[in-house]
Order: C-alpha cells, then sequence, then structure tokens
C-alpha cells in the first residue's frame, strides 16, 4: 500500500512548490475534486523503488483566530489520511504566530511530523532553522524547494519505515530467485536463448514455462474477486452499494471508520464470491448530508490498488469531468481490471441520452477494451447486468494463455503487418510466452524489438485482446532481444 505524506503549512511557504518539484516526473492524479472544502491536490511520487502519494493541503492561514476552527475544516482529514506530515515553514520570513498555531495543532494529532524549514537557498541555513526549534516538533530539516536542494534526504527521513520495509521485503524476494536460479541455473540460460536451439528444443522448453503458468493462472481460479466501487462525490456509489447488497444489510455495515479506510463487505453472487470494496461508506438511511466528509481520494486510490476488477461509477447527468479521467488514469496505471457504470440513466430524455452517449464516444474512446453500462442504481436498473462484465473482466485478467497461442497470435499479427526496418534491417518477432497475470503481461522475443515504434506496439496490444477476446483489462506487453 502506497504511504501518504501530507503537506501542511499556512500560504506562501512552498507547499506546492515542493508538491510540483516531488511530482513533476508524474501526472499530478487528481486535482481540485469539487465539493470539498478547498482545492486540494493530489499526485502521485516516487523515491527508489517505492511509490508515494502527496497531498497538498492548500493554506492554512492560521494569522486569524479560530485557527482550529480552519484546521478542523481543511486540513484535517488530509493530516488523518496521511501517514507522515510535512510541516512546512518560511526560512526567511521567520517564525510566527500561525506557525505557532499549526505547530500546536500537530502536537495534538500524534502523527509522524516533520518541522520543515523551506527557502534556505541564499540564506545562512543554520541561523535560519534555529528559531524553528522552539516550535517543540524536534529536529528541524533545511531545504530549498525551488532548487531541490534537502528534498531527497528529506523524503528518505520522512519515509524511512516504509522504505525500510520495501528493502526487506526485496531482499527476501532476491534471496528467493537467487535460490531458485542456483538451482536451474543453466536451464535458465537455456530458457532465454532461443538462438541456438533448434525446433524442438524451443517447443520443449516452452511447455516447461506453460506449466509453470498454469500454476499461477490457477491459484486466481478460486478467490473472491475484489470488487471497488469508485467515483467521484455523489454520482451514486452508496446507492449502488445499498441496491447490490439489499437494503436491510446497510444498517449491519455501516460502522465509522477513519476517512482513509474502505469497508471491505464478503458477498455471492450465481455462486461467485466477491468482496466489495465499499468506498463510500453505506449510508444510513435518512442521513444526506454526509457526501462531502464521507468521499476521500486517498481511500479512493487504495481501494483501487486493493482490487481486481474497479467498478467506476460517473454521473450521466454530469458528464465526463477531468476527475472521472483522473481517476480512469490511475486504475490503467495500477493495471487493475475496469468495468464503467453510467449511473442515474433514468428519467433522461432520448436526445439526452444520444448526448451524452456522443460525448463518452470521444472522451472515453482510449478505453474501448472496458464494458460501459448503462445504469440506474436508484431503480436498479441495469444493475445486475454489471456482474456478467466483471467475471469476464476479472477472468480476462487472470486468463491462462501458452506460448503456443501467443506466438501464433503474434505471427499472424506480423503476416498482415510487417514491423518496419530500422537501419535497414526489418524487425522480427519470433516468440512470445506469458510473464504474469492481473493485469496480464505478454513477453515477446525478436530482433531489435527494442525499436519497434510505438504504433506498432499498439497494434500488436490491439491484435493479442481482439484474439484472446481479453476485455476489461489492461494488457501489458514487454519486449526482449531474441539475440
Ligand atoms: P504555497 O502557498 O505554500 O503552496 O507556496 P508556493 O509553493 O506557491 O510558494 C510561494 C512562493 O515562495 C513562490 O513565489 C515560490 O517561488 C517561493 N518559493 C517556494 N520555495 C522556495 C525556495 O525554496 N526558495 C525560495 N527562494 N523561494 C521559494
Ligand atoms: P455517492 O456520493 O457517490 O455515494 O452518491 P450517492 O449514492 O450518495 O448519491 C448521490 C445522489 O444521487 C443522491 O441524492 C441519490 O439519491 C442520487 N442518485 C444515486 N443514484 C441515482 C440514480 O440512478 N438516478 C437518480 N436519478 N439519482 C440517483
Amino acid at each position: 500500500m502506497m504511504p501518504v505524506v501530507a503537506l501542511v503549512g499556512r500560504p506562501n511557504v512552498g507547499k506546492s512548490t515542493l508538491f510540483n518539484r516531488l511530482t513533476r516526473t508524474r501526472d499530478a492524479l487528481v486535482a481540485n475534486f469539487p465539493g470539498l472544502t478547498r482545492d486540494r491536490q493530489y499526485g502521485q511520487a516516487k523515491i527508489g523503488e517505492l511509490e508515494f502519494i502527496v497531498v497538498d493541503t492548500g493554506g492554512i492561514d492560521g494569522t486569524e483566530e479560530g485557527i482550529e476552527l480552519q484546521m478542523a475544516a481543511q486540513s484535517l482529514a488530509a493530516i488523518d489520511e496521511a501517514d507522515v506530515v510535512l510541516f512546512m515553514v518560511d526560512g526567511r520570513a521567520g517564525l510566527s504566530s500561525a506557525d505557532e498555531g499549526i505547530a500546536a495543532h500537530l502536537r495534538r494529532c500524534h502523527k509522524r511530523t516533520l518541522l520543515v524549514v523551506n527557502k534556505t537557498d541564499g540564506i545562512d541555513a543554520d541561523s535560519a532553522v534555529s528559531e524553528f526549534y522552539q516550535l517543540g516538533l524536534g529536529e528541524v530539516y533545511p531545504i530549498a524547494a525551488t532548487h531541490g536542494r534537502g528534498v531527497l534526504s528529506l523524503i528518505e527521513i520522512a519515509l524511512a519505515p516504509q522504505l525500510e520495509e520495501l528493502a526487506l521485503e526485496q531482499q527476501q524476494q532476491s534471496a528467493i530467485a537467487e535460490a531458485q536460479l542456483e538451482v536451474d541455473a543453466e536451464q535458465a540460460e537455456e530458457e532465454f536463448d532461443f538462438s541456438d536451439l533448434d525446433e524442438h528444443q524451443i517447443q520443449d522448453l516452452l511447455s516447461v514455462m506453460d506449466e509453470a503458468n498454469e500454476e499461477e493462472a490457477q491459484q486466481f481460479a478460486d478467490l473472491p474477486i475484489k470488487l471497488a466501487i469508485v467515483g467521484r462525490p455523489n454520482v451514486g456509489k452508496s446507492t449502488l452499494t445499498n441496491r447490490i447488497l439489499g437494503e436491510e444489510r446497510v444498517v449491519v455495515y455501516d460502522q465509522p471508520g477513519t476517512t482513509r479506510d474502505s469497508v471491505y463487505i464478503p458477498m455471492q453472487r450465481d455462486e461467485q464470491d466477491y468482496i466489495l470494496i465499499d468506498t463510500a461508506g453505506v449510508r444510513r438511511r435518512g442521513r444526506v448530508n454526509e457526501t462531502v466528509e464521507k468521499f476521500s481520494v486517498i481511500k479512493t486510490l487504495k481501494a483501487i490498488e486493493d482490487a481486481n476488477v474497479v467498478l467506476l461509477v460517473v454521473d450521466a447527468r454530469e458528464g465526463i469531468s477531468e476527475q472521472d479521467l483522473s481517476l480512469l488514469g490511475f486504475v490503467l496505471n495500477a493495471g487493475r481490471s475496469i468495468v464503467l457504470a453510467v449511473n442515474k440513466w433514468d428519467g433522461l430524455a432520448d436526445d439526452a441520452r444520444e448526448d451524452i452517449k456522443r460525448e463518452l464516444d470521444r472522451r472515453l474512446g482510449f478505453i474501448d477494451f472496458a464494458r460501459l453500462h448503462f445504469i440506474s442504481a436508484l431503480h436498479g436498473s441495469g444493475v445486475g447486468n454489471l456482474f456478467e462484465s466483471v467475471k469476464e473482466a476479472y477472468a480476462s485478467a487472470t486468463k491462462r494463455v501458452n506460448t503456443s497461442m501467443l506466438t501464433r497470435i503474434m505471427m499472424m499479427a506480423q503476416d498482415e503487418h510487417q514491423p518496419p526496418l530500422v537501419s535497414g534491417r526489418r524487425i522480427k518477432l519470433k516468440y512470445a510466452h506469458a510473464g504474469g497475470y492481473n493485469p496480464p503481461r505478454i513477453i515477446v522475443h525478436g530482433n531489435q524489438v527494442k525499436s519497434l515504434p510505438e504504433s506498432y506496439k499498439r497494434y500488436l496490444i490491439n491484435y493479442f485482446r481482439r484474439s484472446l477476446q481479453m476485455m476489461g483489462t489492461p494488457i501489458r506487453v514487454e519486449f526482449n532481444e531474441g539475440e
């Protein structure tokens, strides 16, 4: 699970500068969700192998009285969701009463907090930081967000526990991998060098791989499907969850949790087990004003990470928004299978429906492999059919495909449409085999495959998708030099 770093501080201390520096290489994820108290920004960042989420909480203007109130209103939720808080102050402006107010609050929060003195470029860092020790938050970390100075080591310290955990995990994994490698070092070497082998030897090796793949695929067969219902506030997630579970179960699962936790609800439908990951928090009947408070971007992102299949709900009456596309991007990035539900389809005039369908075509054309359902969570129409697509998406994501099938499909694609020449030689695809599931990975071996243009890679992915009838899941194709 990705850790969450929250940037907290009064306006103008450099939060968005640091946010941009941390997330620059990746797209900022979910900006400015409407309905939240103030514009908050969420982004993905990475240090080493560790991905994390950064939240810019927006400014806290603590100069007026009632700092508590304002903290509560806009940043409390973000602090609550965070694993670590970076409390930023301005090394040039010096300590202010607003800083003291925020510090007092943070001391009471019992969250892991690092005090960061920004803008220490071109000034004497030692004297700039010294006065901030009196905030009583322990060590003080000087940085210059605009230049990036001190930022890397700050994050290393901030996420030290998570980095350690990851390193330990990787150590264990590589120890296991090493042991395996030793056992069949010779075979492993041969396995990826097809050039000296004849047809029969290659077939033998590939069938060994197929057996291993089969074992891996088998493990998915009997597991419940983890299904996350996600979407912007007010699109109808709670209504849909209630509809799926049946009214009588609502109260049972209406348990308070922290804002970042989804509720996991086991259920069964048509002999298939599911675990519903409820990000909305099923609402107790009669309570209507909970929408803003119960919605949490972090919770949504974590639910997506943890799911097998994501049911993304959009609102027919609102159209496709940037936030919908951000969420979609995150789902695909995470390699999760997806089913789209266009909710509130009831009571719309025919021409309105046509307009909406045209818009969906235009904006969601890039994800034409996802099944699209028009539903009314309120009246229940179309809801039952969702599960067929969910099952189909999961089956696609975990579908067993063997080497000869993949190689044959690849050859057909190549025959229909030759790869281009690279410095006078034609790129040649030779073999393809499965590299993993959920999402499906296909490894293609060949000559000069690293030079394949993006357009040809897309063509191949689509060819695999059509031939294998994989709906609802992203497919990853990797290319290995065969010689
Ligand atoms: P926010 O309101 O906390 O998000 O602050 P911003 O990131 O918008 O920064 C406020 C101002 O401080 C901008 O003019 C930045 O260019 C400037 N600033 C941010 N970081 C630094 C820094 O490390 N050094 C200097 N000299 N200026 C900085
Ligand atoms: P959530 O924030 O995504 O959980 O959204 P809710 O389930 O709380 O729904 C937000 C509002 O949309 C509520 O007033 C619902 O009654 C309404 N709503 C939900 N689904 C439908 C639907 O299918 N049709 C119509 N007309 N309204 C709906």
